[in-house]
């Protein structure tokens, strides 16, 4: 982000507040950074920001198409500033580290579904799950996560989300 944070919430049409500055400031500065941590950066900037109002100068930002939120499965949303492309994310399972990947292929939505169902694509977001490097360095073996096991288990998790959900009768 280059652009002053001041002009940007000027330019998306958000009111301007030493919280949300704070906030976007923190997302700028730690990529993929937890609400949490935002809380800890921002309160160290502009002094003690309750969890409240960081969850709210966050939502206004991600509403407004400043910050992105990703949503891995199992683990607290993350939020970056990284928004003007297609983008995707390879997640350790281990340690939680999080980083950028470009698109698969060529540019947004970059994957072809194999039936996009008639609906107008526009974007396709990717999660890589996998052990970084630092934790293969630390014994932790990618062996350990068989495919066939981790095909199993989300799958025993997509079918338990499924029976909470009742079927739509029609
Ligand atoms: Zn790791
Ligand atoms: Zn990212």
């Amino acid at each position: 982000m280059n652009a002053n944070p001041t002009d940007l919430l000027r330019q998306h049409g958000i009111q301007v507040t030493a919280q949300r500055l704070a906030v976007l400031r923190a997302v700028s500065g730690r990529p993929h950074v937890s609400a949490e941590d935002v809380t800890q950066v921002a309160g160290n900037e502009i002094g003690a920001i309750s969890r409240q109002a960081v969850y709210d100068a966050l939502g206004v930002l991600v509403e407004k198409g400043l910050i992105r939120r990703i949503q891995p499965v199992g683990s607290p949303a993350r939020y970056e500033d990284r928004v003007d492309d297609n983008h995707h994310h390879l997640i350790c399972r281990v340690c939680g580290r999080l980083v950028d990947v470009d698109c698969a292929v060529g540019a947004a939505p970059c994957l072809t579904a194999s039936d996009d169902n008639g609906y107008e694509i526009d974007e396709a977001d990717v999660a890589y799950w996998g052990i970084c490097p630092q934790c293969q360095a630390e014994g932790h073996a990618a062996t350990r996560f068989d495919p066939s096991t981790v095909d199993r288990r989300s799958q025993g998790r997509a079918s338990a989300k499924k029976k909470s959900t009742p079927p739509i009768k029609t």
